[in-house]
């Protein structure tokens, strides 16, 4: 699902953020990415999203080579990832219904539809409640999960999430976890950087440690800790 082949990135003016860095995440697997602040986590999330182009390399997304992708056709790349933030990243002015629904009205869906698959999201993530509430009326651990609802919606191959919980306490945050777990046992590619070390190693997932740009380690962390 995501391919990385001997991709580095180089910002202009600035030293390498990635180097050589290779690694295969399969249809339907969940995996972690960790390292140290300024390690190459967001660089490396952003090229799966195409927000930024590899220096050098190839980065494949389903089969497709994205390395070169036109700006024009990444739309349609975006549409097959669902992408959660620290911060949530939702509009604070509008309901939970209408930040879940707001990637079905950019893809054009029709009303009705719209008001099918936002009420399904929010039911998958607990939330049905909470639909015409206000994000800030909402707990943290709550606001994540409209967060999730919202990146799910349009029912994306792969799922990457950036830090996600990074504001929650432990107990919010292996909610969260939970809830990628579902997602991930109904095939859905799940991707999601993190510095929570004692998260990653308790469930027993796959990590990529990238340590100043370049890949350490892809496997379980439980041996070097
Ligand atoms: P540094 O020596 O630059 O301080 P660390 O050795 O602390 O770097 O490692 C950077 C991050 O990656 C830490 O979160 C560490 O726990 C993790 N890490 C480093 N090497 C491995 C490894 N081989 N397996 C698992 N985790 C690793
Ligand atoms: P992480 O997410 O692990 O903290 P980043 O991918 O944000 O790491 O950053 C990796 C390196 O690339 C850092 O040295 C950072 O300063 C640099 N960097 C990140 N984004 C940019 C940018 N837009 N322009 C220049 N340098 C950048």
């Amino acid at each position: 699902m995501i391919r990385f082949e001997q991709v580095s990135k180089v910002y202009p003016g600035s030293h390498r953020a990635l180097q050589k860095v290779s690694f295969n995440l399969e249809q339907g697997q969940m995996a972690f990415l960790t390292g140290h602040s300024g390690a190459g986590k967001s660089t490396l999330l952003k090229l799966i999203t195409a927000i930024e182009r590899p220096s050098d390399g190839q980065v494949f997304i389903g089969n497709r080579d994205i390395s070169r992708i036109k700006a024009s056709q990444v739309p349609y790349l975006r549409r097959q990832i669902g992408v959660i933030f620290q911060d949530y990243k939702l509009l604070n002015d509008k309901t939970v219904f209408d930040n879940v629904a707001l990637p079905l009205i950019i893809d054009g869906y029709g009303l009705s539809d719209i008001t099918k698959r936002v009420h399904a999201a929010l039911d998958k993530v607990g939330l049905h409640d909470k639909a015409r509430f206000l994000p800030l009326e909402l707990s943290g651990g709550e606001q994540q999960r409209v967060g999730i609802a919202r990146a799910v919606v349009n029912k994306p191959a792969l799922l990457i999430a950036d830090e996600p919980t990074g504001n929650l306490d432990q107990e919010l945050s292996l909610e969260i976890m939970r809830l990628f777990e579902q997602f991930n046992q109904v095939g859905v590619t799940v991707l999601i950087a993190s510095h929570d070390l004692n998260l990653i190693q308790e469930r027993g997932y796959p990590c990529l440690v990238l340590k100043q740009g370049q890949l350490a380690h892809n496997g379980l962390l439980r041996e070097q800790l």
